[in-house]
């Protein structure tokens, strides 16, 4: 029935509008009856004619007191009326609605809805929307629903049609528990529909809404718990936990620095992962500088003198080879064998390396993700960690169980709010370092109006004159790497020959050979460039100390999460660091965020705001992980996420195949198959 394709016969209209309906992606019943309205207008009581107001839209029942039409010099019609009420007269016009005048009568009784004004000492209303009071009121007298628009198909013809459907509402079978319904006080599927459509009154709006918002959350969340739950029962095999007579002293003395306490209660938390019968899966989850990779360290220090190989994967060849660089440095000190593997070595490195592996004489290699992908052997792996990789999924982990099932720890320096961390990464154990080691100095960002770019510029060239190092990061013009190179070129030109012709420039992009790539980057980190401008490539990991100056083109077109991300690129060394925000738009929400900038240093703040002023989808990561928009929850209601996950954990728990549900079973198999294209983490 509900699945039925909707046609011009059951809708009464034409085809087009039938067609209309299925570019929109209304093509069943169900799909119509599960199309939500986008807001309300509360238009339940009635304005008195005597209390009406200039300044807003009035809705008001009366009756006619008398109706003509009027003919005009150019040919078309004014109809004038004056209604009453029992409090006052109005008069009203419309124009060319000549109709009207067959529609009502003197003593009819008439909604209108609309504006009043004040012309030649009287009150009027001009063009009022009308309606005849009916048994049931749709357009007004009721709390309106607001459908998303198209051209065609309005929210007063929407309205129409899905009133008129509206019973075949009840022919959706209920899918929750019952014990989730009841405990939970929910409304049932079909009365949600209904009221969320056409509420009785508000009580019953809010009930639908909450549980169409716990429907859509508790989804996800079954999902990720239910992921959770098999990743921690497929294990099968040698447990891989550290050894009891583990001594950490050791690694503390040799970094060069004392734990922050967010550190130390992320590598508690870790540790007392690596001691459990079934594998870690953990997120971290750090602002760029936290020293999430001193708590990586940690992990690797403590499986590898358990006597298990460990891999660190990160998305860049640049970011593996630093991170080679500093664990080298920390690592090899304790007698360990740590090696780097990249797509750019020959085949005959690769091939030796791949060989210390297999022979087990390797004990930690680092490369880009690719390295867990090219069936090489680890006879004794024990624990994978993944930086800075939102796409590491699903299928990715099915991998790596067939790697021995090691333990797994994600890295992440975007922080994104915690509500929303459950429900995109609810499959994972969370850590948040909320913490930044001590002793840095806030780095200084400052907007930078079109007007001001040239004081900026030779501030800039004056700051690298006495020493310093800048990245210039081109805009995001669109989703294309050659427009993004070309961009990039342009700019790398003018600011060479142009702004910055004494100093050294360099340019990095995502299209560069990765030797070049690497020849760059490491010209850069020595000093022999002074300004290195480049494409988003450089967004995450790059660590060059003497750089202190950040400058973005285009600011307004990035994100709050990724603008963060670049500013992290500085303030890692021992001078004041500075941030310079360029922009040519001037719209409020444009301005808004990147006065954000300015005034928020911490990344979850930032990830707050962001959520605040464009929604979740906006969010660093939250489109790729697959999520399907949220179209009732919203991810700032932490009460109902928390009764959610309640639930959803006792479904897993007590029927994870949801052999008893099968309506519920049915539409989690679908959404899975409609995310696993994406491949969620
Ligand atoms: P991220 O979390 O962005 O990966 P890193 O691990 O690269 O951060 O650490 C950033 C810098 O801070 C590195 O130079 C690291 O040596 C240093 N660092 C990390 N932890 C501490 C600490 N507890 N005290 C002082 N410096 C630290
Ligand atoms: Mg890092």
């Amino acid at each position: 029935m509900l699945s039925n394709r909707l046609d011009s016969k059951i809708l009464k209209t034409r085809d087009s509008y039938v067609a209309k309906l299925k570019e929109m992606g209304i093509k069943t019943l169900a799909d119509l009856l599960t199309y939500f309205p986008r807001a309300y207008r509360d238009e339940q009581e009635f304005t008195r004619i005597n209390e009406m107001r200039t300044d807003e839209v009035n809705v008001i029942q009366a009756k006619i007191k008398s109706i003509l039409n009027v003919p005009t010099r150019a040919g078309g019609v004014v109809t004038r009326a004056v209604v009453a009420d029992s409090t006052g007269e109005l008069p009203v016009m419309w124009f060319n609605q000549r109709h009207l005048k067959q529609m009502f009568f003197k003593g009819s009784e008439i909604i209108l809805t609309g504006k009043i004004k004040f012309e030649k000492g009287r009150t009027m209303m001009m063009s009022p929307k009308y309606e005849k009071p009916a048994a049931v009121l749709l357009h007004t007298g009721r709390i309106v629903p607001v459908y998303p628009e198209s051209e065609e198909i309005t929210s007063k013809w929407l309205r129409e049609k899905i009133f008129h459907l509206l019973p075949y509402a009840k022919f959706f079978d209920e899918y929750l528990p019952f014990w989730v319904l009841q405990g939970e006080g929910l409304l049932s599927y079909s009365d949600a529909i209904y009221h969320v459509h056409f509420a009785k009154d508000e009580d019953f709006l809010n009930k639908a809404r909450e549980r169409l918002a716990f429907d859509e959350l508790f989804m996800l969340q079954f999902m990720a718990l239910r992921r959770k739950k098999w990743w921690q029962e497929g294990f099968t095999g040698e447990k891989k936990q550290v050894s009891p007579e583990l001594d950490m002293t050791y690694f503390y003395s040799a970094l060069p620095f004392e734990l922050t306490g967010a550190q130390k209660r992320t590598i508690g938390e870790i540790f007392t992962d690596l001691k459990r019968d079934f594998p870690m899966l953990r997120l971290v989850q750090g602002d760029v500088g936290s020293g999430k990779t001193a708590v990586a360290a940690a992990a690797i220090y403590a499986m590898v003198k358990s006597g298990y190989q460990c891999v660190l994967m990160a998305p860049t060849e640049i970011l593996a080879r630093q991170h080679y660089k500093n664990l080298t440095e920390l690592l090899t000190r304790f007698g360990f064998n740590v090696q780097l593997m990249t797509g750019s070595m020959t085949a005959g490195e690769h091939a030796a390396v791949a060989m210390q592996l297999a022979t087990g004489t390797c004990d930690v290699v680092i490369g880009t993700h690719a390295l867990i992908q090219e069936g090489i052997t680890f006879p004794k792996l024990g624990l994978v960690v993944i930086d800075e990789q939102h796409r590491f999924g699903v299928k990715q982990r099915a991998k790596l169980k067939a790697q021995g099932f090691p333990h797994l720890l994600n890295l992440s320096a975007t922080p994104i709010p915690r509500t929303m961390a459950l429900t995109i990464y609810g499959d994972q154990d969370l850590s948040i370092l909320d913490e930044l080691p001590p002793g840095r100095t806030p780095i200084v960002t400052r907007l930078v109006p079109e007007d001001k770019r040239s004081d900026a510029e030779f501030w800039v060239s004056d700051q690298v004159t006495k020493g310093r190092q800048v990245f210039v990061v081109c805009p995001l013009i669109e989703e294309s790497d050659a427009i993004q190179v070309k961009a990039a070129t342009l700019e790398f030109e003018r600011l060479s020959k142009e702004v910055f012709p004494q100093h050294r420039l360099a340019l990095l992009h995502g299209k560069m050979k990765a030797d070049d790539k690497e020849t760059v980057m490491q010209a850069f980190s020595q000093g022999d460039i002074d300004i290195l401008v480049s494409t988003s490539v450089i967004e995450v990991g790059i660590d060059v100390p003497n750089a202190s100056i950040m400058m973005i083109e285009g600011s307004d077109r990035f994100g709050l999460a990724q603008l963060h991300q670049f500013r992290g690129r500085v303030g890692r060394g021992a001078h004041q660091s500075y941030c310079f925000l360029f922009t040519d738009s001037n719209t409020d929400q444009a301005l808004q965020r990147l006065k954000y900038m300015v005034k928020f240093n911490s990344g979850f703040d930032l990830a707050e705001k962001d959520l605040e002023l464009r929604g979740p989808g906006e969010i660093y990561g939250v489109k790729q992980s697959g999520i399907p928009d949220l179209r009732m929850a919203s991810f700032s209601n932490k009460e109902l996420l928390d009764r959610v996950r309640a639930c959803a954990q006792r479904l897993v728990d007590e029927d994870p195949n949801l052999t008893g549900y099968p309506v519920l079973a049915e539409k989690i198999l679908k959404l899975e198959s409609q995310m696993e294209v994406t491949d969620a983490a």
